[in-house]
């Protein structure tokens, strides 16, 4: 469910936003496509991590609310997933302290319901409590403001930190020996490595093959620095 809210509204969180920020500041937009490949291991899949910086999916009445009635996403970039894609429209979102975060990237194509997914460090500068989800389950989750160039809004729920997830194909899950929904364990080898438990298993016909940690994950272990990176059966 949203709100509509009305221009003079977004308009003065813009300006108070602004007032109070420097912008830029430790909250720059992080483009997809940060990653490391797993060059070894001749047999096995071949592994690609990425981080998967902050972004939101929309849905058609969102989008037109906040791009105007004939809006419709446009393409930046592919991403590694086909038919996914950075487009070339982003918004700014708001919090309940009315603190934003610019430039936030907008993910194609469009989806049922819109989905906002933020790093730790984003929701905690927002002052939003987003919990832990994987994508697409995002009943009772926080809710947020955004706004684009034509309008704004409050959507009642959607915000989330997604949980870290690896995307593959029934045959890369016949390789692991997993099944949907498993846990399995990332090992990030490099000089700043380390290990993530838990990363769930995602798995559909059209994926292919790779592991998406968040922006502080990924910079924790500095994932593009990585020396190798290599997934297991937990
Ligand atoms: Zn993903």
């Amino acid at each position: 469910m949203t709100a509509m809210i009305s221009r003079a509204t977004v308009e003065q969180m813009v300006r108070d936003s602004l007032r109070r920020h420097q912008p830029g500041a430790g909250h720059k937009d992080h483009e997809p496509g940060h990653r490391h490949r797993n060059e070894g291991q001749s047999g096995s899949p071949r592994l690609i991590a990425n981080i998967s910086a902050r972004h939101c999916h929309l849905d058609q009445d969102t989008l037109r609310i906040l791009f105007g009635p004939q809006a419709e996403l446009t393409v930046m970039k592919p991403l590694y997933q086909s038919g996914a894609f950075a487009s070339e429209q982003t918004v700014t979102i708001f919090g309940p302290r009315k603190q934003m975060i610019s430039n936030l990237r907008i993910l194609g194509p469009l989806r049922d319901a819109s989905q906002i997914e933020l790093a730790f460090s984003d929701s905690r500068f927002l002052g939003i409590d987003a919990p832990v989800r994987v994508s697409g389950n995002t009943k009772g989750t926080p809710g947020c403001f955004l706004v684009g160039p034509h309008g704004g809004l409050a959507i009642a729920e959607g915000v989330i930190r997604a949980a870290r997830h690896v995307h593959m194909s029934p045959d890369d899950a016949v390789e692991y020996g997993v099944v949907e929904g498993d846990r399995m364990r990332l090992v990030v080898d490099g000089e700043q490595g380390g290990v993530f438990d838990d990363v769930s298993v995602r798995i559909s016909p059209e994926s292919k093959l790779e592991v998406h940690l968040d922006t502080d994950e990924g910079n924790a272990v500095d994932l593009v620095n990585a020396r190798n990176v290599t997934l297991t059966k937990r």
